[in-house]
């Protein structure tokens, strides 16, 4: 029987506050142990949480910008369960009345080369289910001899972004995942870290024989905290489910741990173990009212969103989907392309150089283009210096080395090193007449008919001229010097 995957992704990503959630203590990570902690984030016994209102903006700006419907009430909800790093004893989250609801997604999903580019691409429609804001907890680190607790962490505003089951392959989880990150990146609401856990995802699988409506049993894994994690471990839980149903057996729903060394997923817990949250509406909090007036003043702040801006440089520059694509992988690549293209006027080379020369320099130097020592400015300069003829693509590749090194401007660099093109006809006709003269064997060829020497030709002029000379310059006088010779 064939089988196929059910995937549904559930997304924490922690919101990029000053503040806690509920209190005014910094959300700084990597501050030593317990320092950022007062009486609310401690749960001290009197101590009363209040919303902070930049959370929730972010929060909506995220709903908007992943097309869920803003709801002008929404409702916190304590989440109990016990645990050592969680001093209330609950998480304030939202259950019946979420933040967002009825959300839908497009993404470009499809296999990957080494270099990232999509190929058998195809654009997938993912819907969201719902997004609630809710309120972190600490983290328990276990050593040898002891478990500790930081609380840091604890009261750090989050929301979870719950996906509807609508993905049929790991590679659609990971697409969606990876969508979802860059928009999230986009609006600035997020800093999308995974190894921080800025960004963490749980997802959800099961498998059915294909052509079935109906669901299999779910299994949850957690500790998905890399997307080629996430990507192994549904891979590697496909198919044991899929081996399960092949020997008749059946799933058993539980949540399962991810573990990278053995590549495998085991049992964390069973479904008698799960937890009963017994959610109910937080006492401590009235309903969350929003301004109409509100949401749309924030609706209007949401940025050009990746999928648009990709659609708008097809149209606007002409360039292809994969192009437009990777340069509109982060908001600081898509601004560093546009002011480029903008200053030199040539959209197509501006891509050429951010794809090709750029980033191969920044992989070299460990840097981000948000940190490029190279500005747009000065890379249009150069660009336009080979759109003038002013220095060839060839002597452009020296030049650019150069800016790299020593972050001069163009100008600079082709007037110290002497790499401005030669577009002197005396000059040039010289080297021709000596390259012509030293090699009557190929002026005999080319006479004969065999006109692919000159290639020869031009190789040796540009030789002769360190690459400098102007190499349409050099084929016209080649040709009428070869003719008449
Ligand atoms: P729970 O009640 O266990 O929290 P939900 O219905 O809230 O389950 O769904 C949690 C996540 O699991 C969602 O992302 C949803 O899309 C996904 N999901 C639900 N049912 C299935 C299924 N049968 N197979 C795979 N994923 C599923
Ligand atoms: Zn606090
Ligand atoms: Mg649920």
């Amino acid at each position: 029987m064939e089988f196929e995957p059910v995937i549904g992704l559930e997304v924490h990503a922690q919101l990029l506050t000053r503040s806690k959630l509920f209190c005014g203590c910094s959300t700084q990570f990597g501050a030593p142990p317990n320092s950022n902690t007062c009486p609310v984030c401690l749960a001290l016994p009197g101590a009363l949480p209040v919303v902070n209102r930049e959370a929730v903006a972010m929060a909506v700006k995220a709903a908007v910008a992943l097309g869920c419907k803003v709801s002008e009430t929404s409702v916190f909800a304590r989440k109990n369960y016990f645990y050592p790093d969680l001093p209330k004893g609950y998480q304030i989250s939202q259950f019946e009345l979420p933040l967002g609801e009825h959300g839908r997604v497009q993404v470009y999903s499809g296999d990957r080369t080494d270099t990232g580019k999509i190929v058998n691409r195809q654009e997938k429609s993912f819907g969201i289910t719902r997004i609630h804001m809710e309120d972190d907890a600490g983290k328990s680190i276990h050593d040898e001899e002891r478990s500790h607790v930081n609380l840091n962490r604890t009261g750090v505003p989050l929301i979870e972004i719950v996906s509807e089951p609508d993905f049929r392959s790991s590679q659609e989880a990971y697409d969606y995942l990876i969508h979802l990150r860059k928009t999230l990146l986009y609006i600035g609401i997020c800093d999308g870290n995974m190894e921080e856990g800025s960004l963490r995802c749980d997802a959800n699988v099961s498998v059915r024989p294909k052509g079935s409506e109906k669901f299999g049993t779910k299994v949850e894994i957690k500790n998905l905290n890399s997307f080629r994690f996430l990507q192994r471990a549904l891979d590697y839980e496909i198919e044991r489910q899929m081996q399960v149903l092949s020997e008749g057996g059946t799933v058993v729903q539980e949540t399962r741990l991810w573990d990278e060394s053995s590549g495998r997923t085991f049992t964390m817990r069973s479904k008698e173990e799960a937890h009963d949250y017994r959610y109910f509406p937080e006492p401590d909090l009235p309903p969350l009212k929003l301004d109409p007036a509100w949401i749309a003043e924030l609706t209007e702040a949401v940025p050009e969103l990746p999928g648009a801006r990709m659609e708008r440089f097809v149209r606007q520059y002409g360039l292809s989907i994969d192009d437009a694509l990777l340069l509109t992988s982060t908001r600081a690549t898509a601004e560093y392309f546009e002011r480029c293209a903008e200053v030199s006027g040539n959209p197509r080379s501006s891509a050429n150089w951010i794809m090709g020369d750029l980033a191969f320099a920044l992989k070299n130097m460990g840097k981000e283009i948000e940190d490029c020592p190279i500005s747009p400015d000065s890379l249009a300069a150069l660009i336009s210096k080979i759109d003038s003829g002013e220095i060839s693509g060839k002597i452009a590749k020296t030049v650019f080395e150069e800016m790299t090194r020593t972050l001069e401007e163009p100008a600079a660099i082709i007037q110290r090193l002497g790499l401005a093109q030669v577009s002197d006809e005396a000059s040039i006709g010289a080297v021709v007449d000596r390259i012509v003269a030293a090699n009557p064997k190929q002026v005999a060829e080319y006479r004969s008919g065999k006109t692919r020497v000159l290639g020869y030709f031009v190789g040796q002029v540009m030789k002769e001229t360190k690459g400098q000379a102007n190499p349409q310059m050099v084929n016209e006088l080649l040709q009428k010097k070869l003719a008449d010779a």
